[in-house]
């Protein structure tokens, strides 16, 4: 999958930065449902699961939840297309989560705070490789 454009409803984004806020200073976690054509992502649902981490600054989904929503979106011919997590502080991917990218090849999403201010931004491994990223593009709609 190499996408260059994750394209979300204000709406969404909205619930999921709600969701951060809830988790904060812990992180959120949410799955970004939707369709792939060409190169852009199309979220249509977010999916807010609960981090199983047992520390701060790291997020965990329960396997049998992750696996219940992938048979979930299956049925109603959706895919995950995302993966939303906060940060406490910048939304940058942490070494962890670069290397998790490797096993969830979808764009990550991630929000971050600083200031009391929620800022986004949007990653994915470049195509081919393990450990060089890619900015995603957000288009809000
Ligand atoms: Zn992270």
């Amino acid at each position: 999958m190499r996408i260059e454009v994750l394209r979300i409803q204000e709406l969404h984004l909205q619930q999921l930065l709600e969701h951060a806020s809830q988790c904060w200073p812990h992180e959120a976690v949410a799955f970004l449902l939707g369709i792939v054509r060409n190169t852009v992502a199309t979220v249509l649902q977010t999916h807010p699961v609960e981090n199983v981490a047992d520390a701060p600054s790291l997020f965990e989904v329960d396997p049998h939840t992750h696996y219940r929503l992938l048979l979930d979106a299956e049925e109603r011919g959706l895919e995950v297309v995302g993966i939303f997590h906060s940060h406490p502080s910048d939304p940058t991917p942490s070494s962890l989560d670069v290397r998790n990218m490797r096993f969830n090849p979808v764009p990550w999403l991630i929000s971050g705070r600083s200031k009391g201010e929620w800022s986004l931004r949007c990653f994915a491994l470049a195509q081919g490789t393990t450990d060089q990223m890619t900015e995603v593009r957000l288009e809000v709609l």
